[in-house]
């Protein structure tokens, strides 16, 4: 008996003519994925991927991998044996005597138009001879087609039968990259780790961006758990890269130029017009945010009302309905939990105001936001932001500085249009001076 993985993909993504797009990124992502360990063969027949591994004991960091590439359903670990029904009832039985479950029920999936049985009479037959050998050790066993204990499932496709009992879920959603880019507004938070995976299932590559403040000396750097968030979430999606923007004297002009109720507002808004443009360079479609509806004060409906006012783009809050025990359970499943319990500081405690607005309206933040100098505040963040590369390969991943040409491009027009737009009072109060003077 041979021992292959036969990987399940929904179908639900499969409709239609996007069918051959799908398919091609899932069997490029599972390729990426398992790079460096000995796969012997991986097909694609009959609406499943067969992979073969040369070495048994690669099964486990393969499974392990496979576990990170969207779009698989669920994996299952199966012997092959012929397409025979002597040889099927005899895997059958060694596999269900093996877990010897109190109750157990055969499932058939056949994918062949000849095989002279339908599902149904495979499963009666093989249940039959499955029940027979686990009674041969316990009087008590029986079959339970709605709650199994067990199941033991076989798949017959053109000349190959496979077994099995155990299935490890895969990720689920739709493969990576094949829905477009968003950009994620990434705190070192739980919550925002965990709105980023659940958009990237959803095949959209995440660009992430984090403002960083001067962290007190006791306390970590969130810019250093910003990255190894990025790190983990990395293998989802094989690239990654994460922006990482100054955001004290931003912080120190809102605090010294607005009310102090609408502070957090404000700086959430200023965040998103930053990330906006960074969304333009990257070419993403939207951006992602962790909030979840009324978690704290910034959170509620009216503020996030009038967070996204004026903001031209979509903003995806894709935790919107969860409840944190939702979201705490998903981070340890991704593997963001543990980073994000660190202790650290993405901005002063001192710029936090007492007692914030909970339900502000767009106006009120727009006339709060009236002292400000929005625009060169957004241009000299991107001008101090610092970029990040990341790379999953070969089971790693690895970073490097990145210079992200659009950016500094986008910078340097801003800068012109903004020295332009600053002169062009003097130049208009010219003329208007000489004609008043003639006056
Ligand atoms: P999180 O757990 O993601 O930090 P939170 O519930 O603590 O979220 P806030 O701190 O108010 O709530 O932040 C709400 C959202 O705003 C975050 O989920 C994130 O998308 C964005 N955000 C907040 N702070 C930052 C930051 N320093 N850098 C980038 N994005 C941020
Ligand atoms: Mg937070």
């Amino acid at each position: 008996m041979n021992r292959v993985l036969i990987l399940h993909y929904h179908e639900i993504w499969l409709k239609g003519g996007n069918r051959r797009f799908f398919l091609s990124r899932l069997m490029t992502a599972v390729k990426h994925a398992l790079a460096g360990l000995p796969v012997q063969s991986l097909e694609h027949i009959s609406d499943r991927l067969i992979l073969s591994a040369q070495a048994q004991d690669a099964l486990p960091e393969i499974l392990e991998r496979l576990g990170r590439v969207f779009g698989i359903a669920y994996i299952a670990v199966a012997e092959e044996v012929l397409p025979e029904m002597a040889a099927l009832s005899r895997a059958a039985c060694a596999l269900m005597v093996g877990k010897n479950p109190p109750s157990f029920a055969v499932r058939a999936k056949i994918a062949v138009s000849n095989f002279g049985m339908n599902s149904m009479q495979v499963e009666r037959e093989l249940g039959r001879d499955v029940l027979q050998a686990l009674r041969a050790r316990s009087s008590g066993v029986r079959v339970n087609l709605d709650e199994p204990d067990a199941t033991c499932s076989v798949e017959i496709i053109p000349g190959r039968g496979f077994v099995y009992v155990d299935r490890v879920p895969g990720p689920g959603g739709l493969p990576a990259a094949t829905a477009g880019r968003l950009v994620t507004l990434l705190s070192g938070g739980f919550d925002s780790a965990v709105a980023a995976y659940k958009m990237m299932r959803r095949g959209a590559h995440s660009v992430f961006i984090h403002f960083h403040g001067s962290p007190r000396p006791a306390r970590g750097s969130s810019a250093s758990v910003a990255q190894e968030i990025v790190s983990a979430l990395t293998p989802y999606q094989f690239t990654s890269r994460l922006y990482l923007i100054p955001f004290d004297s931003a912080q120190r002009q809102i605090v010294a130029a607005a009310p102090e109720k609408y502070r957090v507002l404000l700086y959430r808004r200023l965040m998103a017009r930053m990330a906006r443009q960074v969304a333009g360079a990257e070419r993403a479609l939207g951006l992602v945010t962790g909030d979840s509806v009324a978690q704290v004060a910034s959170q509620t409906l009216h503020n996030l009302a009038a967070l996204d006012h004026g903001l031209d783009l979509p903003v995806y809050r894709p935790l919107a309905g969860d409840d944190k025990e939702d979201i705490l359970r998903l981070a340890r499943r991704i593997g963001t939990y543990r980073i994000s319990c660190e202790p650290f500081e993405d901005c002063c405690p001192r710029f936090m105001p007492r007692s914030p607005a909970i339900c502000a309206r767009p106006e009120e933040l727009v006339r709060a936001e009236a002292g400000l100098e929005l625009e060169t505040l957004v241009t000299d963040g991107l001008e101090a932001a610092s970029a990040l590369d990341f790379k999953y390969e070969r089971g790693q991943v690895s970073r490097q500085e990145a210079a992200p040409r659009k950016l500094e491009k986008l910078v340097a027009r801003r800068k012109t249009a903004g020295a332009q737009a600053a002169l062009r009072p003097e130049l208009e109060a010219g003329p208007a001076s000489r004609l008043s003077g003639g006056r």
